[in-house]
C-alpha cells in the first residue's frame, strides 16, 4: 500500500517535549523498513501548529489521499495528524468511507476497525484536551503571577528572570545603563534617538544573549517601547488591567508621567485613575450623568472636581461643583451607616459559625443514610442478578425489578450532589459579614478602582443635588440606625441567607466582587475573618 510519512512539529508550548521534524522522519523511516507491504511515496514536513484547523501541508495531503495518490498515512503519534476536534473528524471520516485505509504510528497501534476508530478519537480528543488544558493553565499562571506583582514574560532590558525564584530580579550589568538613559530622558534636554545612540555606541550596551536571539544592541524602537512602558515605575499592565509590580523600578510613577509627556503622551493613566466616579453618579435636577474634571489652582496644585455633565439641551442645569473629598466623604457617610459594628459582627460571626456547624452536622447524617441506601440497593441488585442466574425470575420480572432499583440509586445519587452544593453554599456568609464590617477601612485603603468597586457592590442610584449624594442601598446590605438591636441583626443575616440561597447572577457577581475586595492587601480585622 501506498502512504505519505507526515511529520510535523510547531514551536509552539505543546509540542515542546516533541521530536524534532528530522528525528521523527528518521525513527519512521527506520520503523516502516520492518513493515511489510508500506511504500512511501513522499515525506511530507510541517512546522505548523494542529491547535487550530488550516495547516497548508496537512490539508494538501487530504486532499491527495481523497484523490487517490495514497491509501495511508504514518505518523510519529497520532497528535501529528490532528490536535483539533476538525481534523481529527476529517481523518475519521476518511476512514469511514474508505478514502484513508490505514494509519501507522510508531507509538500507538491502529487497526481500520470501529474499536480502532473509537480509540483513535480518544486520542484525539486528548490530544485537543492537552492543548486547551495548555492554554488555560498558561492563562491562569500568568494571572496568578501579576496578581503576585511578577511580569509573567522575559524580563524587560534592564532586567533578568531569576528561573528558580520565578520572579525579576535587576540585571545587574544592564540596570545601571538603563537607569542613565531615563535619568537623561528625564532632564528632557536629548532626544530618545540621542539617547539610543549614546547608550548603544558610547556605553556599549547589549540585550541579553539568549539561544537564538540577544547579544545585539538594541534598536531605536526598542528604545522607544522602554521609554513607554510602565514596567520601569513599577506598574504591570495586562489586557487593561493594572497590577502593582515587586520589582524594583527605575523610575517613580510621577517620572515616568513627566516621560510620557516629553514623548507627547500626555497623562494617559491618570486621566482613569482620578475620575474614577465618573459615570456613576446621576444629576438629580436636569438626570444626565455627572463627571470629574481636573483643575490646577494658581498655585499648580492639581484638584479634582465632579459637577454635572450639563448636555440637556432644553433647559440649562444650574447645579454646582463638588470636590473629590466632598464626595468622597459622602460615600464615607453612607459606607458608616451600613457598616456592621464590632458588636454585631462578632454576634453574627458567631451565630453563623454554629449555623454552619448545625448544618453540616445535618448534612453528615443526611449523607450518611443517602450512602447506606445506595449500597443496600447496590446489594439488591447484586441479589437480583443472582437470582436471575439461577433462573428464579423470569427476564420480564428481573428487568422490571432491575429499572426501580436503577431508577432509586439514580435518584440518591442525585439527592448526594445537591447536598453537597448545599453545604458550599455556607461559606459565602461569613465573607459577606466580614467585608459588610470592613467596608470603611477597606475603602479608605484601596485604590480608586477598589473604591469604586466597593461602592456598586454596596449601593446603587447615585444621585447628586444641591451638593448632596444620595445612594440606594444594595441587598443584603441595611441601613443601621444608632437604636439597632438584636432583632434588626437577626433580620440582617436572615436577609444574607436568603439572597445567597437563589443563587441568583446578581448575587454570584456581587460574591465575586467581595473576593476580590477581600484578597487585596490585609486588613486589620484579619483575625475575625471566618
Ligand atoms: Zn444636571
Amino acid at each position: 500500500m501506498k502512504y505519505f510519512l507526515y511529520c510535523r512539529k510547531s514551536s509552539e508550548d505543546e509540542d515542546r517535549q516533541v521530536l524534532s521534524i528530522e528525528s521523527q522522519r528518521q525513527e519512521m523511516e527506520r520503523l516502516s523498513a520492518g513493515w511489510r507491504d508500506v511504500e512511501i511515496v513522499e515525506v511530507l514536513e510541517e512546522s505548523f501548529s494542529a491547535k487550530a484547523p488550516g495547516r497548508p501541508v496537512f490539508d494538501a495531503m487530504l486532499k491527495r489521499i481523497a484523490a487517490g495518490q495514497a491509501d495511508g498515512i504514518i505518523a510519529w503519534h497520532p497528535d501529528r495528524l490532528a490536535r483539533n476536534s476538525m481534523d481529527g473528524g476529517r481523518i475519521i471520516y476518511l476512514l469511514d468511507t474508505k478514502g484513508l485505509k490505514d494509519l501507522r504510528f510508531a507509538s500507538f497501534s491502529f487497526e481500520n476497525n470501529s474499536q480502532g476508530k473509537f480509540m483513535l478519537s480518544i486520542i484525539f480528543g486528548y490530544s485537543k484536551y492537552y492543548v486547551d488544558s495548555l492554554s488555560e493553565n498558561v492563562r491562569r499562571g500568568n494571572r496568578t503571577k501579576l496578581q503576585h506583582g511578577w511580569l509573567p514574560n522575559i524580563a524587560p532590558l534592564g532586567y533578568l528572570n531569576d528561573k528558580e525564584a520565578r520572579t525579576i530580579v535587576v540585571d545587574n550589568e544592564r540596570y545601571p545603563l538603563v537607569q542613565r538613559m531615563w535619568n537623561l530622558m528625564l532632564t528632557g534636554s536629548h532626544t530618545p534617538r540621542r539617547i539610543w545612540e549614546m547608550a548603544t555606541e558610547e556605553w556599549g550596551l547589549r540585550t541579553v544573549k539568549r539561544k537564538r536571539i540577544g547579544g545585539k544592541a538594541p534598536s531605536l524602537s526598542a528604545v522607544y517601547r522602554m521609554f513607554t512602558n510602565p514596567f520601569y515605575a513599577g506598574v504591570l499592565e495586562r489586557d487593561g488591567k493594572t497590577y502593582p509590580g515587586k520589582h524594583q523600578p527605575v523610575v517613580t510613577i510621577e517620572q515616568f508621567e513627566h516621560v510620557q509627556r516629553l514623548l507627547g503622551r500626555p497623562g494617559r493613566p491618570r486621566k482613569t485613575r482620578s475620575f474614577s466616579y465618573t459615570g456613576m453618579i446621576r444629576c438629580g435636577e436636569c438626570g444626565f450623568m455627572v463627571t470629574g474634571e481636573e483643575k490646577i489652582n494658581r498655585f499648580g496644585t492639581h484638584y479634582t472636581y465632579y459637577h454635572c455633565s450639563k448636555r440637556r439641551l432644553d433647559r440649562h442645569c444650574g447645579q454646582p461643583y463638588l470636590s473629590l473629598d466632598d464626595i468622597e466623604g459622602q460615600i464615607e457617610t453612607f459606607l458608616g451607616e451600613i457598616s456592621l459594628s464590632d458588636r454585631f459582627q462578632r454576634w453574627a460571626t458567631q451565630r453563623l459559625e454554629r449555623d454552619t456547624k448545625q448544618k453540616q452536622q445535618d448534612h453528615a447524617v443526611q449523607r450518611d443514610s443517602l450512602i447506606r441506601a445506595r449500597a443496600t440497593s447496590m446489594r439488591e441488585l447484586e441479589n437480583l442478578t443472582k437470582l436471575r442466574i439461577r433462573e428464579l425470575l423470569s427476564d420480564d420480572e428481573y428487568i422490571k425489578e432491575r429499572q426501580e432499583l436503577e431508577r432509586k440509586q439514580i435518584d440518591w445519587t442525585q439527592k448526594l450532589e445537591a447536598l453537597n452544593r448545599g453545604s458550599k453554599r455556607f461559606e459565602p456568609l461569613g465573607s459577606i459579614v466580614s467585608f459588610n464590617h470592613s467596608l470603611i477601612s477597606r475603602f479608605r485603603s484601596g485604590n480608586l478602582q477598589r473604591r469604586r468597586m466597593i461602592l456598586t457592590t454596596v449601593g446603587s442610584n447615585l444621585v447628586l443635588k444641591d451638593k448632596k449624594l444620595s445612594i440606594d442601598v444594595r441587598k443584603p446590605f441595611r441601613r443601621w440606625t444608632d437604636s439597632g438591636n438584636i432583632s434588626d441583626l437577626r433580620a440582617f443575616v436572615r436577609d444574607v441567607r436568603t439572597h445567597c440561597d437563589d443563587n441568583s447572577a446578581e448575587c454570584q457577581e456581587m460574591l465575586k466582587n467581595i473576593r476580590v475586595i477581600m484578597d487585596d492587601a490585609p486588613q486589620d480585622d484579619q483575625s475575625l475573618l471566618v
